[in-house]
């Protein structure tokens, strides 16, 4: 609930709306674990909100920690015995990321993603979301980012994960923390932009060719190159926020000197800046790894065409936690 819903909430328990405030300072400041913690509560309000409310905090099933520490992927069971995985990374200057899912399993099934591989079980609910990162935060610390780059496609639960965000907001988590990662939902990408909760975009397009990223991103015709091209110039200006284009990077499927050049020219048209993520093993498929040569090569053809291009270190391999290879078993 909103600070809002929170105040309506106790005005029609028969309580003074202010306890609204209390109450959200509880859970989304101080991560209450009970209602007896919130002492300044009247006493009959906490009985009435413990026999209609669970404050519930996901416990991870399983835990694993990649070899250089870097990288901690958690496995939660959410209701329904539904699985998924987050991820918490830390940079050299102990800056710390959460990567959270907003679906369990997801229907577009890239080529390259184990998420895809498992087909699309249901959406998260927001309070899924949220309690993702603050099991998240009780475990470790405030995040410095939250993406949304886990399981699922984010716009596909637009609704849930909107209503997320605008909670994580009231809870200090601003919008140049959050980012939201996109294979290229067009319309809701417009949306995205109108709702005022300006988070930072993160969009993945496989290949700027649109035959082969249809091969790629199995998408609509209405989310073709030409219209996603649009729909980022507008998220761009009206946001005032960077977009970026992320680029998994796969042997013999993206990786030629034209491929490279038809992405610097998509690049160059929206305005944005491009993170190169070489393919990260997936079980299941025959796809391979490009070399660090290949790496190399694409984003040099990038920088001599003026675009802004980095290479995001590949991390939690070791434990199936790097992009696109989060499944929950
Ligand atoms: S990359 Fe994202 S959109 Fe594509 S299948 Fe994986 S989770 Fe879904």
């Amino acid at each position: 609930m909103t600070l809002r819903d929170l105040k309506l909430y106790c005005r029609a328990l028969g309580h003074n709306e202010f306890h609204g405030d209390q109450i959200f300072k509880w859970i989304y400041y101080r991560l209450a674990d009970d209602f007896n913690e919130m002492t300044d509560v009247p006493n009959n309000l906490r009985e009435k909100l413990e026999n209609i409310f669970l404050l519930n905090y996901l416990k991870p099933h399983k835990t694993l920690t990649s070899h250089d520490k870097s990288t901690i992927k958690y496995s939660f069971l959410l209701e329904r015995d539904t699985g998924i995985e987050a991820v918490v990374l830390f940079d050299k200057n102990n800056r710390t990321s959460f990567c959270i899912s907003s679906q369990a399993g997801c229907p577009i099934g890239c080529i390259y993603c184990a998420t895809g591989k498992m087909g699309f079980i249901r959406n998260l609910t927001d309070g899924e979301i949220i309690n993702e990162v603050f099991s998240l935060i009780k475990l470790h610390k405030k995040p410095d980012s939250v993406l949304f780059m886990g399981m699922g496609e984010p716009l596909l639960n637009y609704n849930n994960v909107t209503r997320a965000i605008e909670l994580l907001q009231s809870a200090h988590i601003g919008a140049k923390k959050i980012t939201v990662s996109t294979c290229g939902i067009v319309k809701k990408i417009y949306d995205l932009g109108l709702s005022g909760l300006r988070p930072r975009l993160a969009v993945s397009i496989g290949s700027a060719i649109e035959e082969k990223r249809k091969k790629i991103i199995p998408l609509s015709k209405d989310n073709d190159l030409q219209s996603l091209k649009k729909a980022i110039r507008f998220y761009r200006e009206k946001t005032r926020r960077r977009v970026s284009i992320e680029y998994t990077l796969v042997r013999g499927i993206n990786d030629t000197v034209s491929d490279a050049r038809a992405l610097a020219t998509f690049a160059r048209h929206t305005g944005t800046h491009v993170n190169i993520i070489r393919f990260n093993p997936v079980a299941g498929t025959d796809l391979s790894v490009p070399d660090k040569g290949t790496a190399s090569k694409v984003k040099r053809i990038l920088k001599e065409r003026g675009i802004e291009v980095s290479e995001r270190y590949r991390r939690g391999t070791d434990i199936n936690a790097a992009c696109g290879q989060l499944a929950s078993h």
